[in-house]
């Protein structure tokens, strides 16, 4: 499957998922389909959408929870920022998503 087809069907997969939880994809497009390119592109490499903007480790336990969406397992850290740590989702009610600042994790306080 082309690179396209795959972002294509990852938006596909994951709008559900994320409309669950509260999030819709970020409305800047561009960045959109910048991260959607990253993840099929990880895609094919790992054999599972890593997040584009989280570093992989040895540990693979660790590394499942950086599977796209990865809110389930940051939702406190997310729901505080109002947007995922890539910014690919933010909160439904978010119409300006430049606006929202990234917490490092090491200063959110659940
Ligand atoms: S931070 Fe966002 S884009 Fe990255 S894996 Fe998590 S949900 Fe996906």
């Amino acid at each position: 499957m082309s690179v396209e087809s795959r972002k294509k069907a990852l938006r596909f997969l994951f709008g559900p998922v994320v409309d669950r939880l509260g999030y819709k994809f970020t409305p800047n497009e561009e960045d959109a389909d910048f991260l959607l390119e990253q993840e099929a592109l990880l895609e094919e490499k790992h054999g599972v959408p890593y997040c584009p903007c989280q570093a992989l480790s040895k540990d693979r336990a660790e590394n499942m929870k950086m599977v796209c969406p990865c809110i389930p397992f940051h939702r406190a850290h997310y729901d505080a920022m109002r947007r995922c740590w890539c910014g690919l989702f933010v909160h439904k009610d978010v119409t300006d998503p430049d606006a929202l600042k990234q917490i490092p994790p090491d200063r959110f306080r659940d």
